[in-house]
């Protein structure tokens, strides 16, 4: 499959829905989903419908998210240029390039291991490599490369992973949806201090669980 103008005609419209309608303002996020090849990342039976606001099976289950939800999410994060994000599921690697093509760095994690192959070949096809791509559990966050400017969870958590927080810098923010199976409300967490974080709530959501172990 290739990148044709038809493809870039239908994110132009994908963007300015996302601007009209879900009220994205932030021209960073914009940008990014005007460049990235959503297309691409799917299978080929569903590439016809690949700019519209849906979301699509992926392999073991998962799905790709709604663009608007990747972008609501990626616009939460406030990302500045060359700040460091961990990424906590990887799935297809879609919302990871379009954190790089914000200028984030990007580490993430991925606990399926065909999602992991799927998402490393296909971001290395696209010339879009994270700083470290990492197949594991992502309660246990990258210690070793912790801390973190911004956390993103793209999974739902019945509970609060406290290990990430740790891993987040003083300052940094963590968006991550949090609730039943069912339903998930959308968070975002402010490190002010080692002891205090500020919590908000932007809205009901359905994402795939956040689950424990890895998957091979
Ligand atoms: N941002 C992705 C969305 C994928 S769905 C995209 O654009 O395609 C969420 C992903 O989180 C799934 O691939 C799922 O396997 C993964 N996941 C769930 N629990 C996880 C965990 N504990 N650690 C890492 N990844 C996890």
């Amino acid at each position: 499959m290739t990148d044709s103008f038809v493809h870039k005609g239908k994110r132009k419209f994908l963007v300015e829905y996302l601007r009209n309608k879900i009220g994205i303002s932030d021209e960073n996020v914009l940008n990014a989903i005007n460049e990235v090849p959503r297309h691409l990342f799917i299978q080929s039976i569903f590439e016809e419908f690949a700019y519209e606001d849906r979301a699509f099976p992926i392999a073991s289950h998962q799905t790709i998210s709604h663009p608007s939800t990747v972008a609501e999410q990626s616009e939460l994060l406030e990302l500045k240029k060359d700040e460091k994000v961990m990424e906590i599921g990887t799935g297809c690697g879609y919302q990871t390039m379009v954190l790089m093509k914000m200028n984030a760095l990007v580490y993430t994690v991925e606990r399926q291991k065909d999602l992991f192959e799927y998402s490393k070949n296909k971001l290395r096809e696209l010339h879009s490599r994270p700083k470290f791509q990492s197949f594991g559990d992502g309660f246990a966050g990258l210690p070793t490369f912790a801390p973190f400017d911004k956390i993103l969870v793209t999974c739902g958590a019945e509970n609060l992973p406290t290990e990430l927080l740790h891993q987040l810098k003083i300052g940094g923010k963590m968006v991550i949806p949090m609730g039943k199976t069912d339903e998930q409300i959308l968070y975002r967490f402010t490190k002010v201090s080692e002891k205090e974080i500020h919590k908000e709530a932007f809205g009901a959501y359905k994402f795939v669980p956040m689950l424990g172990n890895t998957n091979i």
